[in-house]
């Protein structure tokens, strides 16, 4: 029988009404889960509970949650076949991003998964994504980080939350599903990560300041000239469509000039959830890649974000970061 761990960092799954919103509650959530014997019937796996201090709602993780949750999963990968990280839907994806490439050569499942209404709810969606987390972690087929959510299971560095209200909160536009849960369990295996096996190895992210600007009709980029310095090590700029910017007599092109020059790494994504970065298809985009910015093809922005962090704190030149950021690392990117 498969030993899965599971740890629950907070999110909505294992929070209670106060008179402030809903918070976590950790205490009320082990009762739950401990108190139902459907969790320890077969097929479930066996599984242990730890929970991090405190429980957050995931708008306030960081990266010092991010390398907690690493650390628990490094110390504990021999003694377990899997992993599920109950977490907030709301940053989710960053994590699941930032975990798929700290956990430098996972040979394991690791399955994050929440809820848009608390488990203690009668309508809680919590019960379904639990329960298919942990018999897919318990499968051992899947040896990447993942999001179940919704009924599908998705690249957790492909991933992003799109429906700040539906029980089908996330999507996967530039990827397939690697399962869905219908009547069984369906396995999409050709979907599955393939890379050349390398050891085990967490690497911990540092705090590297790092921006994302979203660019709109009419911004006035001069007003970035104060931010984008060579204090920010990485820029990951949402254009228009297949990389486009505004590039009519505005002040951006010097600016990502001036900041490559200092070091800084500037990628481009798209604002579009579908399609990939395409430099140099119009006028309006060559212009940022003559300036020094790397195309994030068809990144999320999380991954794109997630990424930055962890080649800035493997200590790489930013030539090499640049290079990386076009090329795929763990099937973030084509
Ligand atoms: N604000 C909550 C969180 O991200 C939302 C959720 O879990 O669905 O922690």
């Amino acid at each position: 029988m498969s030993h899965i761990l599971m740890i629950n960092t907070g999110g909505t799954i294992s929070m209670v009404h106060s008179d402030r919103g809903y918070v976590p509650d950790g205490k009320r959530f082990r009762k739950m889960l401990e108190g139902t014997d459907l969790l320890k019937a077969y097929p479930m796996p066996d599984w242990d509970l730890i929970e991090t201090e405190p429980l957050l709602d995931s708008s306030n993780v960081t990266v010092a949650e991010w390398n907690r949750v690493g650390a628990l999963i490094a110390e504990n990968h021999d003694a377990y076949d899997g992993f599920v990280i109950l977490h907030g839907t709301d940053t989710m994806a960053y994590t699941a991003s930032a975990l798929s490439f700290m956990l430098e050569g996972l040979d394991k499942p690791v399955i994050l998964t929440g809820s848009q209404i608390p488990l203690g709810e009668i309508r809680s969606d919590g019960r379904d994504n639990l329960i298919n987390a942990l018999l897919i972690a318990a499968d051992r087929r899947v040896n990447e980080v993942c999001i179940f959510f919704g009924g599908k299971l998705l690249r957790g560095n492909r991933s992003t939350k799109y429906s700040a209200d539906e029980l089908i909160a996330f999507a996967s536009p530039n990827y397939p599903a690697l399962a869905e849960a219908g009547i069984s369990i369906f396995y999409n295996e050709s979907a599955f990560l393939k890379r050349d096996p390398v050891p085990f190895r967490l690497q911990q992210l540092e705090e590297i300041p790092i921006g994302v600007i979203k660019v709109f009709p009419g911004i006035q980029f001069s007003l970035f000239d104060q931010i984008l310095t060579e204090k920010l090590k990485g820029i990951v700029i949402e254009t228009f469509g297949t990389g486009n910017i505004p590039n009519g007599g505005n002040a951006l092109l010097p600016i990502v000039n001036k900041a490559v020059k200092n070091g800084t790494v500037i990628t481009v994504c798209s604002q579009c959830l579908q399609g990939t970065v395409s430099l140099g298809a119009y006028e309006t985009s060559s212009a940022l890649a003559d300036a020094g910015a790397v195309s994030g093809k068809d990144l999320t922005t999380e991954a794109a974000v997630a990424k930055l962090y962890y080649l800035f704190s493997k200590g790489y030149t930013p030539d090499k970061i640049k290079s990386l950021m076009e090329t795929s690392i763990c099937g973030e990117e084509k």
